[in-house]
């Protein structure tokens, strides 16, 4: 990998946001994107994404090409579900996701053939048209964070929303897919960009990558550079490698200098945020009407016998994915579904990838640090860590108490679960998890509240 800084277009993180130095691990990042042959089965839940779950639209027996719609509802914070593989339903019931719980899903039987539906590209005149398109097309944020694309950019058209920012950060240690986005599909980055920026009007769109994917910037700059309709309006960005710079506040802030307050979205500060990948996949779907299908994610980790950057059919089960690279090297004593700073720990490998997930790590016992947990020295070094400038030891202890005013006071909701703070701890807490306990407080508060004035 390219390791030259590109003088003149790097930025300072933000002043006084807080972060970890972490180490990157990008050990697959000169590795190309493998396509996985088609599992035997695809496991299809109908909730893959932040609002209402969708409902199954096929029944036992049907038989289905990939791209038809398994699931869908008229909700709008929602976005439809399509088969990944072509063959037969053979079961639509409750099953196990990564986080443990249950959820109803269409499981395909695959009949090899991996054949598709007949797309149509989607014909756009409007905004409206383009909105719709989206949501067809079953999208939501493929950095991980699972948002239905199509309600972040249905903003108001006079809502003074001008800045488009590509989040090609990718600060999560391990993973690589975005990387590889950037340098094998640049293409379909840039026509989605100018594709999404005369739609919608975007007047400043800004391409933001960390300082250790220079090869990536590169290549970009290089085809930004021979293209005709490339102009001042899309400026590439290198960002100072530091954990949580691709989360979206901090992303915002170091790109734009303005700063998202609690509560707020980033299109009240007129920007909207969108992973590489998604703007990347909104490119090609715009051409072929191929919907969402299958992700590219990474695996990689101490245990794995192959690390490989991968693309899967969405609803391909975890212990498959494994076994296409090449199976454990080593007893696994922590598998996670996602990069080590926000991913879960998986109890059961039997579960289905979702389009949120971008990566699979398995490590050896010796990989894995738990840090014995004592009590707080009130070193104020998880404050300095939080990007969102809040105090979790103060939280943790209101959390504790059951004090949801305390929470909400210290604008626990706000927390977006990065995990720097339980990182920089020399004590060894689990504060993100007494910062989901917080949101639990304040939730339960809520509803009682609510209940009480019945
Ligand atoms: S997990 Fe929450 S409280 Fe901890 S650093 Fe991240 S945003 Fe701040
Ligand atoms: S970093 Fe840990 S020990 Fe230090 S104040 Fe925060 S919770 Fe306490």
């Amino acid at each position: 990998m390219a390791s030259k800084k590109i003088e003149g277009a790097l930025k300072p993180a933000a002043k006084g946001r807080g972060g970890v130095r972490v180490s990157h691990h990008k050990n697959t990042c000169t590795l190309e994107v493998v396509r996985m042959p088609a599992p035997e089965r695809v496991i299809l839940p109908m909730q893959q994404h932040i609002g209402a779950p969708c409902i199954p639209t096929v029944k036992v027996g049907d038989e289905v090409k990939i791209g038809d719609v398994v699931g869908d509802t008229d909700a709008f914070v929602s976005a439809p579900i399509h088969a990944t593989v072509s063959g037969k339903v053979v079961a639509v019931g409750p099953v196990k996701v990564a986080d443990g719980s249950m959820i109803p899903a269409v499981t395909i039987e695959s009949d090899g053939k991996m054949t598709d539906a007949d797309f149509k590209v989607p014909k756009v005149n409007s905004r409206e048209d383009f909105l719709k398109a989206v949501r067809a097309s079953g999208l939501v944020g493929l950095g991980g964070a699972g948002f239905p694309t199509h309600v972040k950019l249905a903003f108001k058209e006079d809502a003074g929303v001008d800045t488009l920012i590509i989040n090609a950060a990718e600060c999560e240690p391990f993973i690589t897919v975005d990387h590889r986005e950037c340098i094998d599909n640049s293409w379909d980055v840039l026509s989605g960009i100018y594709t999404v920026k005369e739609i919608l009007g975007f007047k400043n769109v800004f391409i933001a990558i960390e300082d250790n994917k220079c090869d990536a910037f590169e290549i970009l700059q290089k085809i930004a550079s021979n293209n005709a309709d490339w102009d001042d309006s899309v400026k590439l960005v290198i960002l100072k490698s530091r954990y949580p710079q691709g989360a979206e506040k901090v992303l915002i802030e170091s790109v734009t200098g303005k700063r998202v307050p609690p509560g707020k979205l980033p299109s009240d500060v007129g920007v909207v945020v969108m992973n590489v990948a998604s703007i990347s996949f909104l490119g090609r779907y715009l051409k072929t009407g191929k919907p969402l299908v299958s992700r590219s994610l990474t695996v990689d980790g101490s245990a794995i016998k192959e690390p490989k950057n991968l693309r899967v059919p969405i609803g391909t089960e975890v212990s498959k994915i494994i076994e296409f690279c090449g199976g454990f090297s080593s007893e696994p004593y922590k598998i996670i579904s996602g990069g080590p700073m926000m991913g879960i720990a998986l109890c059961d490998i039997d579960v289905p990838i979702l389009k949120s997930n971008n990566a699979i790590l398995a490590f050896s016992k010796d990989q894995v640090r738990i840090k014995k947990e004592r009590d707080c020295i009130r070193c104020g070094r998880c404050a300095e860590a939080c990007p969102l400038n809040l105090m979790p030891s103060k939280i943790e202890i209101r959390a504790a108490l059951g004090d949801a005013e305390g929470c909400e006071a210290l604008h626990a909701t706000t927390c977006m679960e990065c995990g720097s703070c339980a990182y920089a701890c020399p004590s060894g807490k689990p504060l993100v998890q007494h910062m989901r306990l917080a949101k639990a407080v304040i939730l339960a508060n809520a509803v009682n509240r609510e209940e009480s004035e019945k």
